[in-house]
């Protein structure tokens, strides 16, 4: 029988053997987990927009019919648009679970404003860009509505194919870029940007000319997308896509609509915008997760996986795929874990009432594999936890984590190694 230093080195040679696929799967899990891109209601874009005197209508944010009614009467307006806010597009031919027809609505009666706005709030709008259910809606635009005699497409985009920013715009109205680009790509136009020379004049009277802009509209057009760009830049945005550019009959171009996107990087230097997210539309137990310094994503099988790194989340899925099993969910412990934190991930993993088994696979680099250990059995004695358990633990302090756990009497499978981990969680939840 090989003594137990062997069989530790023969465990952690396996380990090494799987290194490269953690590794390649850790640049997956990456872009699943952390690269959250954040983006802007509609009024905040806005918001950002006219303080950097891109024209936008002027408006008010209600979050109650009745404030929506008291913003309509002060914008004191001729005509009024009322936009539900939710950062899917497609509002303006979505439905709400109340029924209403339209996330954008024109009206020139202010108490009719406060009575759409009742069929809004606090209901889910549905479009063609969110889940089947649609999304609720908490908020509300009240803005001054204009005439619109043109409507056309502007985005500013950083784009990997160009190493840089790309002005996209289409003088078609009313267009889905996607489809466009599919089936009309010659009504699309491209004005790369070399970032370190910024936006030439040039290019932005061309882009004006392109769609379709003629006259002093065709100054004014360039003067707003040179404006906009500049304002793409200075707040590290990702995309910003205004879809209307539109005209005006009184000759004014104007922003009707707007979506700003960022890059999480882009965090510590734009700490008054990454403020704004009100992570409203997050799944509530990503927001817990985050709460804790843990990362959650939801999957939609029936085994919770455990890990603690999110190449080994990856990885951790793959594995059960390929035995025929399917993930419920994975939660990132990440490095430098407390014990309290293993307690909330345990909570956290098993609220999901799909889960019938547990894999838990930690790589204790970083980590104390003991730590985890009393976790693991504070959370489950606490939690008085029936899901079975299958766990997989190597790294710094095994000895002691396994000895932990043989004295838990929790429900407790242990493997010899990862794939093995997999084939027993798979078995249990295919018994149940
Ligand atoms: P989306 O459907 O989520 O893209 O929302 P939009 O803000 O783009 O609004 C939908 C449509 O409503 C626009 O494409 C415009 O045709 C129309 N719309 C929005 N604001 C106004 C406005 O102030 N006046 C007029 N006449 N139409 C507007
Ligand atoms: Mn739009």
């Amino acid at each position: 029988m090989a003594s137990p230093m062997a069989a530790q080195a023969w465990k952690l040679l396996q380990a090494l053997a799987l290194l490269p696929r953690f590794l390649a799967a850790r640049s997956r899990a990456v872009q699943l987990t952390s690269r959250r891109w954040l983006s802007l209601q509609e009024y905040q874009s806005k918001k950002l927009m006219s303080d950097n005197r891109v024209r936008v209508q002027r408006f008010f944010v209600a979050d109650t019919a009745n404030e929506a009614l008291k913003a309509a009467k002060r914008l004191n307006a001729k005509e009024i648009v009322l936009k539900a806010q939710i950062l899917a597009g497609g509002r303006g031919k979505g439905v709400f679970n109340s029924g209403l027809k339209g996330g954008v609505h024109l009206t020139k009666d202010p108490n009719v404003v406060g009575q759409l706005a009742k069929q809004m709030i606090g209901y889910n709008l549905a479009t063609k860009q969110t889940p089947k259910e649609g999304v609720k809606v908490n908020k509300v635009m009240v803005a001054e509505a204009l005439d619109i005699s043109r409507e056309t497409y502007l985005a500013i985009l950083m784009d990997q194919s160009c190493n840089g920013p790309v002005l996209v715009g289409s003088p078609q109205e009313g267009i889905d870029i996607e489809e466009m680009a599919a089936s009309n790509p010659e009504l699309i136009f491209k004005e790369q940007i070399d970032i370190f020379e910024g936006i030439k004049d040039s290019q932005a009277q061309r882009m004006a000319e392109n769609l379709g802009f003629v006259g002093p509209l065709k100054s004014q057009a360039a003067d707003q997308i040179t404006k906009l760009y500049n304002l793409f830049l200075k707040i590290d945005a990702t995309q910003v896509e205004v879809n209307p550019f539109g005209e005006t009959p009184e000759g004014q171009v104007v922003c009707f609509d707007a979506k700003i996107n960022f890059d999480d990087n882009a965090e510590f230097q734009q700490k008054d915008i990454f403020a704004m997210d009100d992570k409203s539309e997050n799944e509530p137990i990503e927001n817990e997760a985050a709460n804790y310094d843990l990362k959650y994503i939801g999957l939609d099988g029936n085994i919770a996986c455990f890990v603690n790194d999110a190449g080994l989340a990856m990885a951790t899925c793959d594995i059960i795929f390929l035995n025929g099993g399917k993930p419920a969910n994975f939660l990132d412990l990440g490095g430098g874990v407390k014990e309290a934190q293993v307690y909330q991930a345990f909570k956290l993993l098993t609220a999901d009432p799909k889960v019938e088994a547990i894999l838990v696979n930690i790589f204790g680099g970083i980590v104390n594999c003991a730590i985890i250990a009393n976790g693991i059995t504070k959370a489950c004695q606490e939690l008085e936890l029936k899901v079975p358990l299958v766990v997989w633990l190597e790294g710094t302090n095994v000895q002691e984590a396994q000895k932990i756990l043989n004295n838990s009497r929790l429900p407790i499978t242990s493997a010899v190694d990862l794939e093995d981990a997999a084939k027993k969680a798979v078995a249990i939840v295919a018994k149940k």
